[in-house]
């Protein structure tokens, strides 16, 4: 499989077409925003971390019953993904309350959820990422209500695989953001990625956070931690075979 026309360049990744029609390479990049592309940076060696992170949950999440984009991977950076029309929604589940929950609403960071939450946010950078709930993304015509339906049926799927696999990795997995897209026939499937770029992730022990938070709030070692959390979770791969 070889890259093509590049498609699309975003803040993380770089997308190319490819000579199947079907199938997109994604690249991914050390580049790191947050704030709505407010604080730019680099995190060194995030791309790799993040390719093979996403790629090794990816194919879990499908063995478990989530069809997802994950076609293979190709070298460290870059993997063939099955190419869909993103649906331009942020679907984010919360167990635990962080970040903009908690300044939204005022409480603390670190209560755990009696049940998890989920939230939408329209895709859409020059509004901010607005959150909307189902009834918003049915009227803006984002998506369908069977697909909404489908989108929170797998993003709960997705929350009660990854909770308990990062558990058995000694990870704490409080919140995430995943997308969603469609096929050509329609089919919804799990895109983009699953990383400490997406996800909120603290070791169970110390509380330690091992995810981008260490670079939005200035907190330092972060190509650290995204290197510890990687070792945890190949750590408990390699047990686990
Ligand atoms: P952003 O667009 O937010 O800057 P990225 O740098 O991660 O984000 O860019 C990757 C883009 O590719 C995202 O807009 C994402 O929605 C899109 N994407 C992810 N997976 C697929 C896929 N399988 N097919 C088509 N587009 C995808
Ligand atoms: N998130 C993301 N992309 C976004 C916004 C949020 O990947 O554009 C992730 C973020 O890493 C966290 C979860 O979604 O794991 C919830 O983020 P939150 O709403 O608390 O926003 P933030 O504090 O990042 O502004």
């Amino acid at each position: 499989m070889e890259k093509r026309k590049l498609m699309y360049e975003g803040k993380a990744k770089k997308v190319f077409e490819t000579d199947n029609l079907e199938l997109l390479i994604v690249s991914y990049k050390d580049d790191a925003t947050a704030f709505n592309g407010l604080k730019k940076g680099s995190i060194s060696g995030k791309g790799i971390i993040n390719n093979k992170m996403s790629n090794l949950l990816m194919q879990r999440l499908e063995k478990n019953g989530v069809p997802t984009h994950f076609v293979e991977e190709i070298n460290d950076r870059e993997t063939v993904v099955k190419k869909v029309t993103i649906l331009p929604l942020e679907i984010i589940i919360r167990n635990i309350s962080a970040g903009s929950f908690s300044k939204r609403y005022g409480v603390e960071e670190g209560i755990t959820f009696e049940t998890p939450t989920i939230e939408f946010s329209y895709k859409n950078d020059e509004l901010g990422d607005p959150l909307l709930n189902s009834y918003h993304a049915i009227a803006l015509g984002l998506c369908s209500k069977e697909e909404i339906k489908i989108v929170k049926k797998y993003a709960f799927a997705v929350n009660k695989y990854l909770k308990a696999f990062w558990a058995s990795c000694g990870v704490i997995l409080v919140d995430f953001k995943i997308e969603f897209g469609k096929l050509s026939d329609g089919t919804i499937i799990l895109a983009d990625e699953i990383s400490p770029d997406t996800c909120r992730l603290w070791d169970s022990k110390t509380k330690e956070k091992l995810d981008k938070d260490r670079f939005r709030r200035d907190l330092g070692g972060t190509e650290e931690a995204y290197a510890e959390v990687m070792k945890k979770l190949c750590g408990h791969i390699r047990e686990d075979i």
